[in-house]
């Protein structure tokens, strides 16, 4: 275009040439389009591609193991130390762990009855009360690692115990979790997770079996079961699983413990990682191990 002439546009707006040249229209802007949670888009795609999966795993596993109800077997700050005595241990030999504890630092506190129920891979402890935390938090490290020592990996977990019960008492003024009761699910989760040491498998157990708050714990015994069955993706990583479960059970996160139990009790006893008793599995129609077009 001559730039000596008027456009046609500028003419009939009765312009002249003389006028600033328009700012470019800026382009349309993209709506910026969120994230999609690919836990959420997760359990969207499994819902759509076989339709009720996890219902029919949990009918079926409990039509082996019995109708699983929630029952508080600890108090929380017990049920956290012996969780982190489990890390990387067997829950027998954290059980003689958490003994030891009371044995070296007796209290005076209530005498808790320990019913694990299925799942748990010990035995139970026996009646006994707490231990007394201050004593455990203050002990010498190397008698605290010399207690513990029965249930592996000591010189890890005795630091780590004595900096979570610092962590604890320092934030809130003693040692009792109680008020963890009180927080919405995920951010207790989070307020635990802040802690070194403890992750979203340790928090999440505290959390649904002392308070039955809706969060899944994901240990290898759920994780191996669900991803043959389906219920996780194969790829899934580790960290993603106990969101995706979440997903799952938004619906009807009252089934959370039941979910939980029954996975790692059928891992236990059925789909070990080792040979596994296909043969003798409820779900193996629907488990796309066995077949990898598994409605
Ligand atoms: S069919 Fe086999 S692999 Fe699948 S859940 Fe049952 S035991 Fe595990």
């Amino acid at each position: 275009m001559n730039p000596t002439r008027p456009s046609a546009a500028n003419a009939a707006a009765g312009s002249v040439e003389t006028a600033k040249p328009r700012p470019k229209a800026k382009p349309k802007g993209k709506r910026k389009r969120t994230k999609a949670n690919p836990s959420i888009a997760w359990a969207r795609r499994l819902a759509r591609s076989r339709p009720r999966l996890l219902d029919d795993t949990l009918d079926a596993l409990t039509g082996i193991y019995g109708p699983q109800v929630w029952r508080r077997r600890l108090d929380p700050t017990s049920e956290l130390i012996l969780t982190i005595l489990t890390q990387n241990s067997a829950d027998i030999n954290a059980e003689k762990a958490f003994v030891a504890l009371r044995a070296a630092y007796p209290s005076t506190g209530v005498v808790e009855v320990h019913e694990p129920g299925a799942g748990w891979g010990g035995e139970g402890l026996p009646p006994g009360a707490a231990p007394e935390w201050d004593a455990v938090e203050t002990a010498p490290l190397a008698e605290l690692i010399d207690v513990i020592r029965p249930g592996g990996l000591g010189p890890t977990k005795a630091p780590r115990l004595q900096a979570t019960l610092r962590r604890i008492r320092e934030e809130r003024g003693d040692h009792s979790l109680e008020f963890l009761g009180d927080m919405a699910p995920i951010a207790a989760r989070d307020w635990l997770a802040s802690i070194p040491g403890i992750g979203k498998k340790t928090a999440s157990v505290l959390l649904l079996f002392c308070f039955e708050q809706p969060l899944m714990p994901v240990d290898r015994h759920v994780e191996r079961v669900a991803k043959r069955i389906g219920l996780l993706a194969a790829k899934a990583p580790p960290d993603r699983a106990h969101d995706d479960f979440l997903a799952m059970l938004a619906a009807v996160p009252e089934r959370t413990y039941e979910t939980h139990v029954l996975l790692i009790h059928h891992g236990r006893a059925i789909c070990q990682a080792l040979r596994p008793k296909h043969e003798l599995c409820p779900i193996r129609e629907r488990c796309r191990f066995v077949d990898p077009k598994a409605p």
